[in-house]
């Protein structure tokens, strides 16, 4: 293989930390909840969480525990064929936490447990349900897996109260065998997509892509495309960053150039939103963009 790329310059960046920030780091302790933005150290937490007063403050939180049943070559969460089991006042307690914590927008995700019968759908739906009967005027994500194409555990989420299904394509089809692990399937990521809108047509729905694994202009214009026949209403693209030696090397980093023109194209192609940036992350500023989707 290749050298290890040097870091461009566009990928250094202070953390903008502004009044809101601080706020909810501080009001955070004590509740137990578990941040995926803190864990792994998310350069955009200072606009997420809220530069000042009129941003929509957004987090992400991680469910089902810390241990996931694939292993992406990507990813650095643990794996393990079978994690502990999930815990049953896990809904309860970080919808009541989460209420607690005073945020506008939440993106709930977890780690795969393909050991689950229904792969943790209806741990997701408890958490939505019992979050927004605490709380009705905040706005809920769910970042999910894809259930390997259960329709039911899809419906399970879609109707469970949730205002954004997202679920992550990852790359393009032809690295989907080397980038992901061997049970998630291009095609089938997209079905889930699809099938999530199709229980509820109003539904908003979205989908990532990381660049800089290897792919073409080509590819990445075809995968926005399937992207959109499947329905999905919101876009992001960020760039791949290698997060252990043990991982898959960065084949390129992306221009900050190159991400403006995928959001031109993504804008051009009728996406609600398309949030395209080196740094940008599936969840990168949910709130505020959802909102303004929204508008439009
Ligand atoms: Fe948290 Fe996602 Fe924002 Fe990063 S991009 S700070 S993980 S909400
Ligand atoms: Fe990481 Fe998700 Fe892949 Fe599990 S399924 S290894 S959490 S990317």
């Amino acid at each position: 293989e290749s050298a290890r790329l040097r870091l461009p310059p566009w990928l250094k960046r202070e953390i903008p930390v502004g009044k809101n920030y601080s706020k909810l780091k501080a009001d955070l302790r004590g509740l137990n909840l578990h941040t995926v933005c803190e864990e792994a150290r998310c350069p955009n937490i200072g606009e997420c969480w809220g530069g000042n007063d009129d941003t929509v403050s957004t987090a992400t939180i991680m469910l089902m525990g810390d241990t996931c049943t694939r292993g992406c070559r990507f990813c650095s969460v643990k794996t393990a064929r079978k994690p502990p089991p999930l815990d049953p006042n896990e809904p309860l307690n970080t919808a009541t936490a989460i209420a607690e914590w005073g945020l506008d927008y939440v993106v709930l995700t977890s780690v795969d447990r393909d050991d689950v019968p229904d792969g943790g759908s209806s741990h997701f739906a408890e958490t939505v349900k019992e979050l927004k009967r605490q709380n009705s005027s905040i706005l809920v994500e769910c970042l999910v897996p894809d259930f390997g194409g259960n329709k039911e555990s899809v419906a399970t989420i879609a109707s469970s109260g949730l205002d954004v299904f997202a679920h992550n394509i990852e790359t393009v089809e032809s690295l989907t065998p080397r980038v992901r692990d061997p049970r998630a399937k291009y095609r089938q990521s997209l079905k889930v997509l699809e099938d999530a809108k199709a229980v509820k047509e109003d539904l908003v729905t979205k989908s990532s892509i990381m660049l800089g694994l290897g792919e073409t202009d080509e590819e990445v214009l075809q995968t926005m495309k399937d992207l959109r026949s499947a329905g999905v209403d919101c876009l992001t693209l960020g760039q791949y960053m290698q997060p252990t030696k043990r991982h898959l090397r960065v084949a390129e980093y992306v221009t900050p150039g190159k991400f403006q023109e995928w959001q031109e194209m993504g804008e051009s192609l009728g996406f609600a939103y398309t949030a395209s940036g080196p740094l940008v992350r599936s969840s990168y500023r949910a709130g505020e963009l959802f909102l303004k989707s929204l508008l439009q």
